[in-house]
């Protein structure tokens, strides 16, 4: 059974995926935060100085269970591990795990026969699975299980014969893993312009999926657009941008018509800290930049900025936000106020291969 998640709607299914549960933290260190610059300075504005720090942000489920799986992985196996492309989209995350022993490469080619490998949590297209398993890998699959419901999705269109409009950016890792399970039924459809002119055979057997991480409102013109030209064009039987990147998309709305600037904590190839950015900016946000670690703030952001808006990508631990605002306390910005528009405590189970306990797991929600 899969969850219909509402716009902004607070998801807490855990017995859909019952069994092992992950941690909703994981034991990364305060990070070592680079000094390329001068402390920032409290330079006087009108009135004054606030914080706006947006919630949810942060961790989601699928990037929680997807470190702790690699976490686990070597705790069990030992070093090394291989994780098939970035864990998750996070520079951050990524050098931590490789101090703890993890080998990161692109394809699972460059992984030496029967070594461990994980999949990373935007997923995996079967073709990479039978390469790993030619190979002889001890695979375990970290893929976010929303991002595995897409997957099906796809697969059960294609075998009733549909053709599927994938909405979602072309080259991204989520986009080739759902694509790739029905290559010959799936035509991509990066935004709105591209839904003026995609052609189809046969427009009375069309679905619409999308990747899991854009923004709500883009892909609503998207497909506004692409049913304006099919009619007939059906819908997926769930929500397929997830809970988590749906929750912090409103919850950067909320902020940004307050926020002289906004700060968005996250990688440049992390898709839902990018939309953050731009939708903080098309909701009100006079600026909106976008960081991997704090000291990236320039002092000239802060020129005549009276409330900061902070939010954060669905990968980025929260230590790198806790460690921005005590930056921007240096420079006054010590008044912080939460604005909160959901509640999140869903949990997934880690993979099957890395489950121990009575039941499989070492924490039962039951
Ligand atoms: S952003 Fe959504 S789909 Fe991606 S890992 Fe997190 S919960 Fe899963």
């Amino acid at each position: 059974m899969v969850t219909h998640l509402g716009y902004c709607g607070r998801l807490t299914k855990e017995d859909t995926y019952p069994g092992v549960m992950s941690q909703t933290a994981v034991s990364l260190p305060i990070p070592r935060v680079p000094t390329r610059r001068e402390r920032l300075q409290d330079i006087p504005v009108d009135g004054d100085k606030r914080i706006l720090l947006a919630a949810p942000r942060g961790y989601c489920a699928g990037v929680d269970r997807a470190v702790i799986t690699v976490e686990k992985a070597l705790q069990r196996y030992g070093a090394p591990v291989y994780v098939r492309k970035q864990i998750v989209h996070n520079i951050h995350v990524v050098r931590e795990l490789e101090q703890q022993g993890a080998i990161f490469v692109e394809e699972v080619d460059e992984v030496p026969e029967g070594s461990h490998v994980v999949f990373s949590a935007h997923g995996v297209s079967p073709m990479v699975v039978d390469a790993a398993s030619d190979r002889g890998l001890q695979a375990i699959d970290a893929t976010c299980p929303l991002v595995t419901k897409v997957h099906r999705e796809a697969k059960r269109f294609a075998r009733d014969d549909f053709h599927i409009l994938l909405v979602g950016h072309e080259g991204h890792e989520e986009v080739e893993g759902t694509a790739g399970e029905a290559p010959d039924n799936v035509t991509i459809v990066n935004n709105p312009t591209e839904a003026d002119t995609i052609e189809v055979d046969d427009p009375s057997k069309l679905v619409w999926l999308s990747q899991t991480t854009l923004s709500v409102d883009e892909t609503m013109e998207t497909v506004n657009r692409l049913r304006a030209r099919f009619p007939e064009l059906q819908d997926p039987p769930s929500d397929d941008i997830c809970y988590a990147t749906q929750n912090r998309q409103v919850a950067i709305k909320k902020v940004a018509e307050h926020a002289d600037l906004v700060i968005v904590v996250g990688s440049a190839n992390s898709s839902n800290s990018v939309r953050l950015v731009e939708v903080a900016l098309q909701y009100g946000a006079k600026a909106a930049y976008r960081i991997d670690y704090p000291d990236e703030v320039r002092q000239e952001w802060l020129d005549g900025v009276r409330t900061i808006g902070i939010t954060s990508g669905a990968s980025v631990p929260d230590v790198l936000v806790q460690e921005l605002m005590r930056e921007l306390a240096q420079a006054g910005y010590g008044d912080v106020e939460e604005v909160r528009t959901a509640e999140e405590d869903l949990i997934f189970s880690l993979p099957k291969e890395l489950r121990d306990g009575p039941r499989g797991g070492r924490r039962s929600q039951e």
